[in-house]
C-alpha cells in the first residue's frame, strides 16, 4: 500500500484556481461504469466547478492526470486532429 500521508502536490484547478482533492472508492461490482477494483480520481473542491479527471487505477496516475496541463499556445497550434487528413 502507498503511504497516504506522502501526498504528491496537486496543482490548483485550471478553471477556477480552487483546491484539488484526491478521492478513491472501492467498487463492489454493481457499478459497471467504474473501471477498476479501486478507482482514484482528483476533483476540484469548488461548488459549481467540480472539474475532475477520469478514473485511474492508482492515486499517482490520477495525480499525474490532474497535474498535466496544456498551454493555450499548444492548444492553438494547428495540428491535424484524429481522423483528419492534414
Ligand atoms: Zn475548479
Amino acid at each position: 500500500m502507498t503511504n497516504e500521508t506522502e501526498a504528491p502536490e496537486l496543482l490548483p484547478c485550471p478553471f477556477c484556481g480552487g483546491a484539488a482533492q484526491h478521492t478513491s472508492r472501492s467498487n463492489s461490482g454493481d457499478h459497471s461504469w467504474f473501471q477498476n477494483d479501486v478507482d482514484h480520481w482528483i476533483f476540484c473542491e469548488t461548488a459549481n466547478c467540480y472539474v475532475h479527471v477520469g478514473m485511474c487505477e492508482t492515486r499517482e496516475e490520477a495525480v499525474d492526470a490532474w497535474n498535466t496541463r496544456i498551454t493555450i499556445a499548444e492548444l492553438t497550434t494547428t495540428k491535424p486532429k484524429k481522423g483528419e487528413t492534414p
